[in-house]
């Protein structure tokens, strides 16, 4: 039998397992395995060249029983409306697991931006808003950066709705440049979350990290900034890393500026002179303490998941890891801080960056690593400890932690 990799009924198997362990009545764990508006949209866009490009677009909201849909936003080739089904159901969880007062969503459009150029970009993005901007808004709905999307594009599409809305409204879109009403601490909040997760995983294993080795895969927002804070908060010797082209590899550690210089230049970490070059596969099973995937789903599969050698595995991505390969890792003993978690530090700033929105008054730094910290360290050990009291492996515990807070908001308001 082929391995299931459509990435909505992976969620959804995830959530039938947590609904079973929880024995959660049936009319609710239904309403919870479907998303409750999704709105697909067509997108006509001028290339530069004059012709005119149409372009398919996503934005889902799945649930928000616990407060307006938030989730990224996505470009990609290879976008589906199932891929951004998953993604705003795991967006429903994470926000839960953190304990934020959101719910989930996700949105998509299928192009190539590294082939548009800075003009068709922005002429995409603002398609987009004036299609999703009737569904969106700070009070519903509020989109963030996510695979190939950026400050910029968020600046955009802020512009975008504040036109149609007659006024400026910053609220309505996360992860926006820092003039325009962004918060300080949010480019590399999904990355700085990771680590104090996997800071307190080391406690609860008594394991040392300092100098422990890693190998992150992906270099976009996530994966740099998880090499830069992985060694600045956490000591590690970051030893490979990669992106859609390959992988460099030195056993004494890479040198995070002169990765990230190499790439800025030529569009790829592959090719840093002196590097050993490896592939995207070969980084995955490499003997490494630390593994953080931080790049597309379903990575780590039935396939590979028996040749992982770490210890522990960050999910810095989001469903990289198939549920046949999360068995496999299981019965390997290797500890697994699964996605929802370990990359919430995102949506818990983004969340920050909508109350400053709100409040027009801005926090400095200290303050956003102040509450990043603290969010992120009791979702850690509220996962922990159900894990530890139910017996279960850590991502159906953060499942339980999740669904249970959901289902309540759904109860509480009456609608199941
Ligand atoms: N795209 C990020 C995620 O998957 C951040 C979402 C947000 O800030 O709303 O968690």
């Amino acid at each position: 039998m082929t391995e299931e990799l459509n990435p909505f009924e992976i969620a959804q198997r995830q959530l039938d397992e947590a609904a079973e362990f929880l024995g959660l009545e049936p009319g609710m764990h239904a309403f919870l395995r479907e998303p409750m508006r999704e709105l697909h949209v067509t997108l006509p866009v001028r290339m530069d060249d004059g012709s005119l490009q149409v372009f398919k677009g996503f934005r889902v909201q799945y649930n928000d029983a616990r407060g307006p849909a938030k989730g990224g936003l996505r470009f990609h080739p290879n976008e589906t409306i199932d891929t951004v089904r998953a993604l705003a159901a795991w967006m429903t969880w994470k926000t839960a697991v953190v304990d934020i007062p959101l719910g989930g969503g996700k949105g998509g459009v299928v192009c190539n931006p590294k082939e548009m150029s800075q003009r068709e970009l922005e002429r995409l993005s603002r398609a987009y808003i004036r299609q999703v901007g009737r569904i969106i808004g700070p009070k519903s709905d509020v989109p963030a950066p996510d695979v190939y999307t950026n400050p910029q594009i968020m600046a955009w599409m802020m512009d975008e709705y504040s036109a149609l809305q007659g006024h400026s409204e910053p609220g309505v879109i996360t992860g926006k440049p820092l003039a325009l009403g962004g918060s300080a601490g949010r480019m590399d909040a999904t990355a700085r979350g990771g680590m104090y997760c996997l800071r307190e995983a080391g406690k609860v294993l008594g394991m040392d990290l300092k100098g422990a080795t890693a190998a992150i895969q992906g270099y976009g927002n996530a994966g740099y900034y998880a090499q830069l804070l992985g060694e600045e908060l956490l000591g590690l010797n970051v030893v490979c890393v990669s992106d859609s082209q390959g992988g460099i590899f030195c056993e004494d550690g890479l040198e995070c500026q002169d990765v990230k210089g190499h790439k800025d230049e030529t569009g790829t970490c592959v090719g840093l002179p002196d590097m050993e070059t490896l592939s995207n596969e070969e980084l995955l099973e490499l003997d490494v303490d630390v593994l953080v995937p931080a790049a597309l789903e379903n990575v780590i599969t039935a396939e590979n998941a028996g040749r992982v050698k770490a210890k522990i595995v960050v999910e810095l991505a989001n469903g990289p890891t198939t549920p046949e390969a999360d068995e496999i890792l299981r019965k390997n003993g290797v500890y697994v801080i699964p996605d929802f978690l370990a990359n919430a530090g995102g949506v818990v700033v983004s969340y920050f960056e909508g109350v400053q929105n709100a409040y027009n008054y801005y926090w400095d730094l200290e303050q956003v690593y102040e509450g990043l910290d603290s969010k992120m360290t009791a979702a850690f050990h509220a996962v922990h400890q159900m894990a530890q009291a139910k017996k279960v492996h850590n991502r159906l515990a953060a499942y339980l932690v999740a669904v249970v807070r959901v289902a309540g908001a759904v109860k509480l308001r009456g609608w199941v």
